[in-house]
């Protein structure tokens, strides 16, 4: 049972003293708080845990501070959508807004290979108007022979080019829980000229360890995404580790399942997922097109699959895209058989935009009907 408190109350006050110590009177009850800092508001949550089907909703709800209550059911306790559940869910994170509400794109480079790439790219950016891209610097990689990317040695001018051309924030995978560290130093030398949201890649969505490390920390929000063996559920829980390890700045990202029946795509698109994600939690939902369809393939009209899916994902409700371009796919080090080209982006921005339109309109239908 979570009982959110009024906003902004004072821990300090008398009110919220005689609050928690009723609270940790109740027997077989385990308190956890949880605090939020909104640029609004800042929440608090007590989270009751234990036997609280001994508790009434009504009562709860009568006790100085408590704004309202929500009985959870046992999955998915802090991102999970429950009945009566009207918690406020969306995040900012440098000065940009993730909700269910909201639509971003992060084109970007796969792999970080020259700066000269990662600059074309930014720029690119930059002239349509983007604040967001994905840069790899950390790639989980099938053989051991394989390009591994340039880890932390990329960082300082991935950062520096980010601060030039306006870009707040870029998604990062790592695979191990010092990423962050040399993530978090290399950010602070670049004088936090951007931000940093981590990604945990399909391989490691159930890297329990590292799930919790990155949770553990609230300072960068997480893209995690889906397992791409395992179930719904499972991957579902493994967002709940993050949360439950206190950030809850979470966006939960489609990427395809891993199946032959996939073929000629690389992975089987799973888009149809994104509005079952909606309603079963309060998460922002990612779709990444480039490693689900992961080729140039087009329709015989010549609209690219990854653009066909995009839109799929875009018309119903997708609340941010990742997506792979390049300056140059020819030479990319990694994934450049999926990457767009630069001049790709202005087309896939309006493509974009078209699909958003028609999700407003056939939100808006509902509403006239
Ligand atoms: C990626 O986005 O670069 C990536 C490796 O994705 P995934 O973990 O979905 O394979
Ligand atoms: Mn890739």
């Amino acid at each position: 049972m979570i009982l959110i408190l009024r906003p902004n109350i004072d821990t300090e006050g008398a009110e919220y003293q005689h609050l928690i110590s009723h609270l940790s009177r109740l027997q077989s009850i385990e308190l956890r708080i949880h605090r939020e800092r909104g640029v609004e508001q800042t929440l608090t949550e007590v989270y009751l845990i234990g036997n609280t089907a001994a508790l009434s909703v009504e009562d709860m709800k009568n006790l100085p501070g408590v704004d309202h209550v929500v009985r959870v059911s046992e999955e998915y306790r802090i991102l999970g959508r429950h009945k009566d559940d009207n918690r406020s869910s969306h995040f900012d994170y440098q000065g940009v807004r993730f909700s269910q509400d909201t639509l971003h794109v992060f084109a970007g480079l796969c792999a970080v290979d020259t700066p000269d790439n990662v600059e074309k790219m930014m720029r690119a950016l930059r002239d349509n108007g983007q604040v967001c891209t994905r840069m790899g610097a950390y790639k989980p990689r099938t053989s051991p022979y394989s390009f591994q990317g340039h880890g932390k040695n990329c960082l300082p001018y991935v950062f520096e080019l980010a601060g030039a051309y306006g870009i707040k924030i870029i998604a990062m995978e790592v695979t191990h829980e010092s990423h962050l560290d040399e993530i978090g130093e290399a950010l602070a030398n670049a004088r936090n000229a951007t931000g940093v949201m981590l990604q945990i890649g399909t391989r490691n969505t159930q890297n329990f360890e590292l799930l919790k490390s990155v949770g553990r920390q609230r300072e960068f929000p997480v893209l995690l995404k889906r397992g791409f063996g395992i179930t719904l559920e499972e991957s579902l829980n493994a967002a709940e580790y993050l949360a439950s390890e206190g950030n809850r700045k979470v966006v939960f990202g489609l990427r395809g399942m891993k199946s032959n029946l996939a073929a000629p795509h690389r992975n089987f698109v799973d888009f149809a997922h994104v509005p079952v994600v909606k309603r079963m939690t309060h998460m922002p939902v990612c779709i990444d097109p480039s490693h689900s369809v992961g080729s140039r393939s087009s329709g015989p009209e010549g609209i690219l699959d990854i653009m066909h899916v995009t839109a799929q994902g875009v018309i119903a409700g997708a609340n941010m895209i990742l997506v792979d371009f390049h300056p140059d796919p020819d030479n990319a080090l990694v994934d450049g058989l999926q990457a767009l080209r630069l001049d790709e982006l202005p087309g896939f921005l309006e493509d974009v935009r078209i699909a958003g339109e028609a999700y407003k309109q056939r939100l808006a239908r509902l509403q006239r009907s």
